[in-house]
């Protein structure tokens, strides 16, 4: 029991790890594909929830899942039950996080068990969608902080390209 319960949080720990500093925090700065379909305002709980098919919401939601799926690879010969339990736990959370815009309110005791946790609650992922800056980490909230400085580091680094392309033009 102690394993699967171990397994499934490892893999929800590292998938949520490499999910925000290998796709996500780079997404914002290099990319466009998830701030015009993650963030884009006004659409519904399916839209964010990757809940229909559209190619860009899917494709967004595929590179964000890629992550957890190596580490669920990894995992496997560890408790493939785990596995499982992990995969459906992050899945269960994609959804719970984007009940805000259906203006569910999490209840208190739910809050309160998150923040001890250290649990993403729907309120502080809809942080994330008004204001792009903040409330990183889909899962675990002590991703955000880190993420943050990296988000500042990837947007200098962007900045020294760009004016290094402009140099030798
Ligand atoms: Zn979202
Ligand atoms: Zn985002």
């Amino acid at each position: 029991m102690l394993e699967i319960i171990a397994t499934a949080w490892l893999l929800l720990l590292f998938g949520d790890f490499f999910s925000t500093f290998a796709y996500h925090v780079p997404e914002h700065v290099f990319g466009s594909l998830h701030l015009k379909t993650h963030h884009s305002a006004k659409k519904d709980f399916r839209h964010y929830a990757i809940l229909m098919l559209n190619y860009q919401v899917l494709l967004d939601g595929f590179l964000g899942a890629l992550p957890y799926l190596l580490v669920a690879i990894l995992l496997w010969s560890f408790s493939p039950v785990g596995v499982i339990c992990g995969l459906l736990l992050g899945q269960f959370h994609v959804w719970w996080r984007h009940t805000n815009i259906m203006g569910w309110q999490t209840p208190k005791f739910i809050v309160f068990w998150c923040q001890i946790l250290s649990i993403t609650t729907p309120e502080q992922h809809w942080l994330h969608h008004q204001k792009t800056n903040t409330g990183f980490g889909d899962i675990f909230t002590f991703f955000d902080l880190p993420a943050k400085v990296w988000l500042r580091w990837l947007r200098l680094l962007r900045m020294y390209f760009r004016s290094s392309l402009v140099f030798l033009k």
